[in-house]
C-alpha cells in the first residue's frame, strides 16, 4: 500500500520499519539537499540511533533551494517524510523504512528556512548539495564573484544560496544570543568543512567582514568523508519497491550495504551520539578522505568514459568487461595509491579489493550516465588532483593521461560504435565544443584553464594526452585500453 505513518503497520517483515513513534522526535538537524545520498547515509544513521532508542531530540528537518527540490518536498511530504531504503550486494537484499525526517521546509523560503536555523533547538545544520554546490574556481578556491553568491552579498536579508542563508542563520541566532550551530558538509570535497568554512565567511564578508570574523571565530565546521553507493532513483526502484516489497513509495532510495563515516569531532553545540550506530570519529579525517576521493570517485569518475564510449549501461557490466577492469587495476596500482598518503588502521590495498567488489554489485543497478555526469566539477576534484602530485614528484601519468583522454573523447559527443552521448554537465556546451576542437589540436582541451589548471602547461602530461586521444581516434577505445595494458590487440 501508499507509504505513510498511518500505514507503517501493514509493513510486513523482513522489510523493517521504525520502532520508535514519530511523536516522540524532535528537530536538532536542518539538511540542505534531500537527495538520494543524504537520505541513504547520514538519515539512516540516525534512524539506527533512534531504533535504539537514543538522542531522539536530533531528528532532521530537510531543506533545499533548487527547483528540483520542490519535487522531492512534494513527493516526501506526501508519505510523512518516510523513506524505503533497500540496501543490497549480489548475495542479500534488505528493506528498511527510516523516519529520521520529521519535515522539510518550503523550497527557498528563506524567511520559513531562516526561522527555522534560528530555533535553539537546531544545534547541527548539515548539506549534500553536490561537488558543484560550492561555487570553487579551478584552484579549489572559493569564488566571490560567482553571480549567485554576488546577488546573496547585495541582499543578505532574501538569500537565495545554501551558503547566503546559513549566514542569515547564523546572525539571527547572535541577534538572540543562541549559540551558533555547527556546519557539518557530507559532500564528496576534499577538506569539505574548510571549504564550507570558506564560502560562508566568503560570503558573509561580503557584506559585513566583522560578521564574517564573527563567524570565523565562533562556527565549527568539521571536515567529513562519507561513503555508500547510491544511484538515482527511477522507474525501476519504485517498481521493485511496490513488487518486491509491497510498498508504494514515490521515490525510494536503493544503495549498496556498505557505508562508512568519519567524522571530525568538532561539535561545541552538541552532537547525536552516532559512534554507537559505526560513525568513526576522528582528530583528523584528511587521510580518509583523500584515500575515499582518490581511490574510490577517482575510480569512477576512470570508468565512466571508456565505458559510456563502449555503449556499457550499468556500472557492474563495466566491471564485467575485463579491459575496463585491467584498466582500473592499473591505474590505481600504478598511479593513484602510490601517491595516496598512509591511513591509520587501514590497508590501502585491501580498501581497493573492497571497492572493486563493491564496483562489481550486480545488484544496486548504479549507473554508468549518473557516473559520467557532472565531470566538469568532479574531474578537477577526483583526478586532476592525483595527476598534479604525480606531476610534482616527476612521476609519470600514462594512465592518468589515458583518463583525461577519454573524458575528452567521450564529450565529443558519440560512443565508439556511433550512438549519441546524452551529456548532463553544467559546462557540457564547451567541453563539447573544446572536444570537437581537440581531435585535431589536443591542446583545445587542455586549454580548459578553470579545469586544468596549470596541469594543461605540462609538457608532458600534454603529450601523453595527445599520444592517448589520437590513439582513442584513430583506434578505439577497446584497443586503446588494450594497448596501454601492454597486451597484444
Ligand atoms: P541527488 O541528485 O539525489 O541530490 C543532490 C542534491 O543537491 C539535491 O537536493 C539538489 O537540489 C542539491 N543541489 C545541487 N546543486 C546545488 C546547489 N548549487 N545549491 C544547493 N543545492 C544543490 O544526488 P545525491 O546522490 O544525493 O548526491 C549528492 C552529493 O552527495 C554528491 O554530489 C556527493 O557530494 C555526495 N555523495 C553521494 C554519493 C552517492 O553515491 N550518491 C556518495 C557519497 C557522497
Amino acid at each position: 500500500g501508499k507509504l505513510s505513518l498511518a500505514a507503517l503497520n501493514e509493513i510486513a517483515a523482513p522489510t523493517a520499519v521504525p520502532t520508535y513513534a514519530r511523536e516522540s522526535l524532535s528537530a536538532g538537524i536542518v539538511h540542505f539537499g534531500v537527495g538520494n545520498f543524504h537520505r541513504a547515509h547520514q538519515a539512516v544513521y540516525l534512524d539506527e540511533l533512534f531504533n535504539a532508542g537514543q538522542d531522539l531530540d536530533w531528528a532532521i528537518i530537510g531543506a533545499g533551494v533548487m527547483p528540483s527540490d520542490a519535487l522531492i518536498r512534494e513527493k516526501l511530504l506526501a508519505q510523512d517524510c518516510l523513506t524505503t531504503i533497500v540496501e543490497q550486494d549480489n548475495n542479500r537484499t534488505a528493506a528498511r523504512v527510516t523516519g529520521a525526517m520529521i519535515d522539510i521546509l518550503p523550497t527557498g523560503d528563506a524567511a520559513a528556512i531562516i526561522e527555522r536555523l534560528a530555533e535553539p533547538a537546531i544545534r547541527i545544520v548539515s548539506m549534500t548539495i553536490t561537488e558543484g554546490g560550492y561555487y570553487l574556481d579551478a584552484n579549489g578556491a572559493f569564488n566571490p564573484k560567482h553571480p549567485a553568491i554576488v546577488e546573496d552579498g547585495r541582499h543578505p536579508e532574501a538569500p537565495r544560496t545554501v551558503f547566503g542563508l546559513i549566514v542569515a542563520g547564523l546572525k539571527a541566532r547572535r541577534e538572540k544570543g543562541i549559540e551558533p550551530f555547527t556546519v557539518l558538509s557530507c559532500d564528496n570535497i576534499p577538506h569539505n568543512g574548510k571549504v564550507t568554512y570558506n564560502a560562508v565567511t566568503g560570503l558573509a564578508r561580503l557584506a559585513d567582514p566583522d560578521f564574517a570574523n564573527w563567524i570565523a571565530a565562533n562556527v565549527s565546521f568539521p571536515n567529513s568523508m562519507v561513503d555508500r553507493i547510491t544511484p538515482a532513483t527511477g522507474q525501476r526502484e519504485i517498481d521493485i519497491a511496490r513488487e518486491d516489497f509491497g510498498i508504494e513509495d514515490n521515490w525510494p532510495v536503493f544503495c549498496e550495504e556498505f557505508r562508512q563515516w568519519v567524522i571530525e569531532d568538532k561539535f561545541p553545540a552538541g552532537r547525536p551520539a552516532l559512534e554507537k550506530v559505526g560513525v568513526q570519529f576522528v582528530l583528523d579525517v584528511s587521510p580518509y578522505e583523500l584515500m575515499k576521493i582518490r581511490i574510490l570517485n577517482g575510480g569512477h569518475a576512470a570508468i565512466a568514459y571508456p565505458a559510456a564510449l563502449l555503449d556499457i549501461h550499468f556500472v557492474h557490466e563495466a566491471m564485467e568487461e575485463p579491459l575496463i577492469r585491467s584498466f582500473l587495476a592499473k591505474l590505481e596500482r600504478e598511479e593513484i595509491i602510490p601517491v595516496v598518503p598512509p591511513v591509520p588502521d587501514t590497508d590501502i590495498d585491501a580498501y581497493f579489493q573492497l571497492i572493486e567488489r563493491r564496483f562489481s554489485n550486480s545488484k544496486i543497478g548504479d549507473t554508468i550516465p549518473r557516473l559520467a555526469q557532472d565531470g566538469s566539477n568532479r574531474q578537477p576534484k577526483f583526478i586532476l588532483p592525483t595527476t598534479k602530485d604525480r606531476l610534482a614528484r616527476g612521476d609519470d601519468v600514462i594512465g592518468l593521461s589515458l583518463v583525461s583522454a577519454l573524458w575528452c573523447r567521450y564529450f565529443a559527443g558519440t560512443s565508439d560504435s556511433g550512438k549519441d552521448i546524452v551529456f548532463n554537465d553544467a559546462s557540457a556546451e564547451r567541453l563539447h565544443a573544446a572536444a570537437l576542437e581537440a581531435k585535431t589540436d589536443p591542446s583545445a582541451f587542455l586549454a580548459l584553464e578553470d579545469i586544468f589548471g596549470t596541469i594543461g602547461h605540462s609538457e608532458l602530461f600534454a603529450r601523453r594526452f595527445s599520444h592517448a586521444l589520437k590513439t582513442l581516434w584513430e583506434k578505439g577505445t577497446r584497443e586503446t585500453l588494450t594497448l596501454y595494458l601492454g597486451l597484444r590487440p
